[in-house]
């Protein structure tokens, strides 16, 4: 019980499997990040600013954008390194910016807060994206304490003065503003990992209601749902398509011969041995019992007719356990204009007919 209800916990960690809408996204921000900061660098030198060397961020935001657009172009799969990289620098870079502007450099805080705040909200969403819940979350709260803890000081240090008391009243909106995408971020990824576990389970349910518990083949249902899908397709683009019935031979004389547990372990091989020869777009299904029915899209009777004697010759030569197994089979071409019943009608009318005739058989219906 706990092994089930462990099985089922939401996971925390995000879908790593590789996304390439996330690639193409990630490698477009960098390139498009890498050009606007190339045009501010070239702009800011041409109006004789001192500025962007004295500080060198901008040369460095460069390198790095341009190196990491160049890994990620090179070595796709290196997509979440890359992220953690981002955010990593995103997170560092900022705090230490942050601090300097704080402490060493007040007057260019309140224009430099602006641009900030974007990117402490990009390094926060970051980290929902590449760590586990509780790791983001973690992570995030420290990375906002440290902030609060410094703002806090350089407010405490500066009460006295203008630029303490503007700090005061500017730093709490851009932090009520954090906090507040912090928490969204917390309750989206707990809502997208509910989503990602009844997603799966659906998926598994779905798999379980279509397939034959047995064989794991297609079962009866799902079957019948391919003749209709397959039957508007030939219509629509006029193309042939056929069924074939196949019923093991004298089979009950194998359960009471040999017991339930052999005859299912001979049907098992028999799936095994069909699925060898029959290939997609065909579908192999248990129709019920010892009958299968296979669905050949843009196959004509005589194209199925060769397909099902060939399944007729591989079963009969195959060295069972228990001797020889042989099969009947019934084919039928569908008609334009004829509904599955009377599809099903006449190839079930072969079926006899091959049966009726002694067994081992194909015969095409009229
Ligand atoms: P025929 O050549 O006329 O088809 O003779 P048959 O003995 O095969 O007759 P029929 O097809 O009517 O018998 C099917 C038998 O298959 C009856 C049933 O007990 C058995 N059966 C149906 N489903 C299973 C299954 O899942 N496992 C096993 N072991 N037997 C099954
Ligand atoms: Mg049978």
């Amino acid at each position: 019980m706990r092994k089930l209800s462990r099985q089922h916990a939401p996971s925390t960690m995000p879908d790593r499997s590789f996304d390439v809408t996330m690639y193409r996204f990630v490698l477009f921000s960098l390139l498009t990040g890498l050009a606007a900061t190339l045009i501010r660098f070239v702009f800011t030198l041409y109006f004789g600013s001192a500025e962007v060397l004295r500080y060198g961020g901008t040369p460095v935001g460069m390198i790095v954008q341009s190196s990491l657009a160049l890994v990620l172009w090179r070595r796709p799969q290196s997509l979440y390194v890359v992220l953690k990289i981002i955010y990593w620098y995103l997170a560092l870079g900022i705090s230490m910016k942050l601090t300097y502007l704080l402490f060493w450099d007040e007057q260019a805080l309140y224009t430099n807060l602006l641009w900030m705040v974007p990117w402490m909200s990009v390094g926060f969403v970051l980290s929902f994206l590449i760590f586990s819940r509780p790791l983001a979350t973690g992570l995030s709260v420290v990375v906002f304490g440290i902030w609060v803890t410094i703002s806090t000081v350089f407010v405490v240090l500066n009460f006295g003065n203008p630029q303490g008391r503007a700090g005061l009243l500017m730093l709490p909106q851009a932090y009520l503003a954090q906090c507040v995408l912090i928490v969204f971020l917390v309750l989206y990824s707990k809502l997208r990992g509910l989503y990602l576990v009844s997603r799966k389970s659906v998926l598994q349910m779905e798999q379980i209601a279509n397939t034959d518990f047995l064989l794991g083949i297609a079962n009866r249902r799902s079957t019948q749902v391919e003749i209709n899908v397959q039957m508007n397709q030939a219509v629509e683009m006029k193309t042939a398509l056929s069924v074939i019935l196949m019923d093991i031979d004298q089979f009950k004389e194998i359960n009471d011969w040999y017991g339930h547990d052999t005859g299912d372990a001979v049907l098992v091989e028999i799936t095994s041995l069909v699925l060898d020869v029959v290939k997609p777009p065909c579908l192999f299904g248990r129709w019920g019992g010892d009958e299968f029915l296979l669905v050949a899209p843009s196959f004509t009777a005589l194209e199925s007719c060769k397909l099902a004697d060939k399944i007729r010759g591989t079963l009969a030569v195959h060295p069972f356990q228990i001797g020889q197994v042989t099969a009947s089979f019934g084919v039928a071409e569908f008609r334009i204009g004829e509904n599955m019943g009377t599809l099903l009608k006449r190839v079930d009318e072969a079926l006899y007919e091959s049966k009726k005739s002694g067994r081992n058989r194909v015969e095409i219906a009229i």
